[in-house]
């Protein structure tokens, strides 16, 4: 363990530039690529006149799991499909991610396990917990469908979901269970309006023998679009500005770069963007992002925001582009084995001030948001995770090493720790006699954590974990409705032959993150939406 102070000299971005990223079984997945440039926002190019170099119904930009949830369906409805590919093999930030798929509303899964879910349920879930800016329309198709993406992709991609269920802390783990939680389902606010279930499921790595990650539904994903006679996937091949009819008035294809050539392809039904987020392009994040810039960025150099751009240059509105997913290095400590509420849940989190700010038993990127998109980010960045001598000894060994190398504070009284923190004169010391005067009654009145993690903060030696952000992705992008549709900033209306999915665009997720497995639950929801909706539509 090492003892520091020091933090408070170094400049926000510095500080959390140089965090370890702490997310255990992601660490080893490729973050390939770095910041590379989107195209420009050059305005749509002209229809009249473009000599085509290829013709087909839809063309899906992009293949991650949102693309190729919607070319297997556009493909599957008989439509003809060219899918660009930026980079030589297909799966993006999906087939690199750790697994976590959200699959709620009541499903096999689910049901086996014990658990009853229902869409309402669900829908009750996350427009509690996803915060401002969440669509609640986008919100009642999502639950809506989840049962359809659960069985659209166990019985028609061949994704397989192992028997069992991850418990929650303190029993004992099952790390290779088909279903979790990792989200907020148990937190005492969420559990008041929804019914408190598993609905994370988790596939076991086709790639990594033994591991978990997202190339367990991305590979089979890859497969089954390969086998569609009617998809033409174009690898090396990145779209980069779309085609405008003026006379038809929509869109009418793209124009895209492989090698030297530049490409035009007419859609003649529509154009699907799914080319992901821009987590990897510095100047957005620095202008639509500020918040988490300097955060590491996960994902691949396709997370560029070519995508949005596009949108952008044809009129399209953005949504909820400041909002991003973040984690900490709390993470480790405050999660057991992916489910929010590990053993240091039992400490509290407090700011520079001293005083508690976040549910210690939240899903863990509650804690990083919180932190980046707080009014005073200053007092926040680092923030603490205290814990006494008796929560320590519980920890595993494993646990136990990792805090070895993290930077911590020991001391041998709370007033000790403040003055070695720093922080505000007393407030520590009221903060700790507060929560510890409530915990007989097994309650917390200022941030209603569980019963379960209420535990008297005590017993010397006491240890402050340093708390900052470790990564991040972005989750703003294109608005669309509920069919996919790319919508007017100017006028709201859908802007015809266009349509987005996945880190592309924005659909559920807003201030807060519903757990892990979201992002990849809306790409496959709302891509199987765009590619059917795009196949649906009259061929010019
Ligand atoms: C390490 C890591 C762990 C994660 N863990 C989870 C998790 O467990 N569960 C979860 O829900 N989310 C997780 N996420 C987030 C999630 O993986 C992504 O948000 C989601 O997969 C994005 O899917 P997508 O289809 O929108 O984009 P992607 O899967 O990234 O696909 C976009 C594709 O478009 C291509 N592309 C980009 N620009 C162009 C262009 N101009 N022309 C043609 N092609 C282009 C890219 O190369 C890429 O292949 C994780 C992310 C990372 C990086």
């Amino acid at each position: 363990m090492t003892t520091s102070n020091s933090s408070k000299e170094i400049s926000r971005k510095d500080f959390i530039k140089g965090a370890a990223f702490g997310i255990a079984g992601i660490a080893a997945m490729g973050l390939a690529g770095c910041s590379t440039d989107a195209s420009q926002n050059s305005p749509p190019a002209p229809a009249e006149g473009t000599a085509w170099d290829h013709e087909t119904d839809v063309v899906v930009v992009g293949f991650g799991g949102a693309g190729g949830a919607a070319a297997w369906e556009a493909g599957t409805a008989g439509s003809e499909v060219i899918v660009l590919e930026l980079a030589k093999t297909a799966g993006g930030s999906t087939n690199i991610c750790g697994g976590l798929v959200t699959i709620g509303g009541g499903n096999a899964l689910q049901k086996a396990a014990g658990f009853e879910d229902s869409p309402e349920n669900f829908y009750n879930y996350l427009t509690a917990a996803l915060g401002t800016g969440a669509d609640e329309e986008q919100c009642r198709i999502f639950a809506e469908q989840s049962p359809a993406m659960y069985t659209w992709l166990t019985e028609k991609i061949g994704v397989k979901f192992n028997p069992g269920i991850n418990p929650l802390w303190p029993d004992t783990p099952n790390p290779t269970a088909g279903l979790t939680c990792t989200g907020d389902e148990y937190h005492m606010d969420y559990a008041a309006v929804s019914k408190a279930v598993h609905r994370t499921g988790w596939v076991d790595s086709e790639t990594r023998p033994g591991g978990r990650d997202g190339s367990g539904f991305f590979q089979p994903l890859l497969r089954a679009v390969e086998a569609q006679p009617k998809v033409k996937v174009m690898y090396e091949t990145a779209g980069e500005q779309l085609i405008y009819d003026h006379d038809k008035k929509r869109i009418l294809g793209i124009k895209a770069k492989q090698g030297d050539k530049t490409l035009s392809i007419k859609a003649r039904k529509a154009v699907v963007l799914t080319t992901g987020g821009f987590a990897k392009n510095e100047d957005m994040v620095r202008t639509y992002c500020p918040a988490f810039n300097g955060v590491l960025a996960l994902g691949t150099a396709g997370d560029n925001g070519a995508g949005i751009k596009m949108g952008q240059a044809v009129g399209a509105a953005l949504q909820n582009m400041h909002m991003a997913f973040s984690t900490s290095t709390a993470y480790a400590y405050t999660t057991q084995e992916g489910c929010a509420g590990g053993p240091l849940s039992q400490g509290i989190i407090v700011n520079q001030f001293g005083s508690r700010f976040v549910a210690e038993d939240h899903y863990h990127s509650w804690v990083a948001e919180y932190m980046l998109q707080n009014h005073q980010p200053q007092k926040h960045l680092p923030s603490y995770l205290l814990f006494d001598a008796q929560m320590y000894d519980t920890l595993p060994d494993k646990s136990k090493e990792s805090l070895e190398k993290a930077k911590v504070t020991k001391a041998n009284s709370i007033e000790e720790l403040a003055k070695a923190l720093g922080t505000s004169e007393g407030v520590l010391e009221n903060t700790v006699q507060f929560y510890n005067s409530k915990v007989a009654e097994g309650k917390d009145p200022l941030l209603n954590k569980q019963s379960k993690f209420i535990k008297p903060i005590a017993t010397a030696p006491f240890y402050a974990l340093e708390i900052v952000p470790t990564s991040m992705f972005t989750v703003g992008g294109l608005r669309i409705n509920t069919k996919a549709q790319v919508l007017s900033a100017e006028t709201g209306a859908p802007i015809a032959g266009l349509y987005s999915a996945g880190r592309n665009a924005t659909n559920v997720i807003a201030q807060q993150y519903g757990g892990s497995g979201t992002s990849v639950a809306t790409c496959f929801v709302f891509g199987r939406i765009a590619g059917q909706n795009a196949a649906a539509e009259a061929a010019l």
